[in-house]
């Protein structure tokens, strides 16, 4: 429970559950150090180990401190594996209005965190960069008035990043997070936009962004499409030209447009195992040339194998993230457990809606049973499989996926992609992580970063 884990030969694994294993074996000194097993010498074990469970599970105590708030459903892209139905760029009914973004922001500050991230989603948040200004203002004025901090990130693909908008952001201290698929060719056909040449404008974005904001301000998220497939490295190799520190290989969700266009379906997760290995391979082999750059899902569940600390990811999260580490705000007021939640609305799907700004007390909305109810039954100390699994401590609750492709908050894990892809990935990294090699030492400066 508390993360610990610790490598012994099988023999001596039945002689410990037997309770026949020497005091003077190797394998029983390495099941004490990592609190497995408690005798006269260790009064102190159960201690520390109570220590590093309440630290992993600080998060919980601080509540939601991430908000995404949707400004509108219009974008200037028609990305077939788009996660949200997207509007056309003159449909302006699909903006939020002050009005509910007052309400929304309201709400935000009710929440008992003392560190307050907003983030604003589309569709493409700088067509409604009105609301952003809106928002962020009276956001800063609630958080000296209540004493809290309060950050801002925008996610944009940055096509119509201005120099003013950037003046607003560097003003206000508001970062940007921007999509980019890989190399020219295959981000255009990945990211369609009247004029093709959604790239360039990235490219130029990420510059024009980094000259007023500084470099660290923009990261970029990618997704891996049947066409990414096979092209690992030269996505990889874009990363590193365009001077990011690392790259999340992440795979194609199961929402929004990605199951309209059938584009989910186009691989499964052997598929993008292999990707990720290939991927994995490479940034290690750059490592070793003496390139610093980092593979970021990998080092999320490395900071859980080998620190006592949270990463905050809410995928990885048990309970689950939904609601109590990052809740969502769309457009039209509705809330909800997520932005794959969500995503979930946007295809009919109200499962993880938990109320709207207009009609509801913010604690009618966190303490709803559609809150509270997939919390308790995905709680993976609990269900099935994950109960037993020796990777549970790594791994995470994710009601949402399993609900998306299952039906249910728990899902079958043998048939679930989300369970194939930890199982692998975290047996990847802990045989690296023992194999004692320069990669070894490589994933552990991941795990602190
Ligand atoms: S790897 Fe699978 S069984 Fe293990 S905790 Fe994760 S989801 Fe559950």
């Amino acid at each position: 429970m508390a993360g610990e884990y610790t490598l012994i030969p099988e023999q001596a694994f039945s002689d410990f559950i037997s309770g026949t294993l020497h005091q003077d074996t190797d394998a029983y000194a390495k099941l004490l150090e990592a609190g497995f097993l408690v005798d006269d010498t260790s009064a102190l074990s159960l201690d520390l180990l109570a220590v590093k469970l309440r630290t992993k599970l600080s998060n919980i105590s601080r509540f939601t401190s991430l908000h995404m708030i949707v400004v509108t459903l219009r974008c200037d892209h028609s990305c077939p594996y788009c996660q949200v139905s997207r509007q056309s760029e003159d449909k302006e009914k699909y903006d939020i209005s002050p009005e509910t973004a007052g309400k929304a922001v309201d709400l935000i500050f009710r929440s008992p965190s003392r560190d307050i991230k907003i983030e604003y989603q589309g569709g493409e948040p700088l067509l409604n960069f009105a609301s952003v200004e809106f928002i962020t203002k009276y956001a800063v004025s609630l958080a000296s008035k209540h004493n809290k901090n309060v950050s801002f990130v925008i996610a944009t693909n940055l096509s119509r990043i201005t120099d003013d908008m950037l003046q607003f952001c560097k003003e206000f201290d508001v970062s940007v997070s921007t999509s980019l698929d890989g190399p020219k060719d295959l981000h255009n056909l990945n990211r369609p936009m009247s004029g093709a040449d959604s790239f360039e404008r990235v490219a130029s974005g990420v510059d024009l962004t980094r000259r007023f904001l500084g470099r660290s301000s923009v990261s970029a998220l990618m997704t891996t499409t049947e066409a990414s497939l096979g092209r690992v490295k030269d996505i990889v190799d874009t990363y590193v030209e365009m001077g990011f520190p690392g790259i999340f290989l992440r795979p194609l969700s199961p929402y929004g447009f990605a199951i309209k266009t059938k584009t989910y379906s186009k691989y499964d997760t052997r598929r993008w195992l292999d990707f990720y290995d290939e991927g994995l391979e490479y940034i290690l082999q750059l490592n070793r040339l003496g390139v610093d750059f980092s593979e970021f899902y990998s080092s999320t569940i490395l900071k859980k194998m080998l620190t006592p600390f949270s990463p905050g990811y809410v995928d990885l999260m048990s309970p689950a993230g939904i609601g109590i580490a990052a809740v969502v705000y769309n457009y039209n007021g509705n809330i909800y457990a997520s932005d794959e939640g969500r995503m979930r609305a946007e295809m009919g799907d109200e499962t993880f809606r938990l109320g709207n700004v207009h009609a509801n007390s913010y604690d009618e909305i966190f303490t709803s049973d559609e809150l509270l109810e997939p919390l308790e039954r995905s709680f993976t100390g609990s269900v099935p499989m994950c109960s037993d699994c020796v990777y549970e401590p790594y791994c995470g609750a994710e009601p949402v996926y399993h609900h998306a492709t299952q039906g249910d908050f728990v899902g079958f894990k043998p048939l679930s992609g989300f369970c194939e892809r930890n199982m692998h990935v975290i047996k990847r990294l802990m045989s690296i992580v023992e194999g004692g090699s320069a990669d070894s030492r490589t994933l552990r400066r991941w795990s602190i970063r």
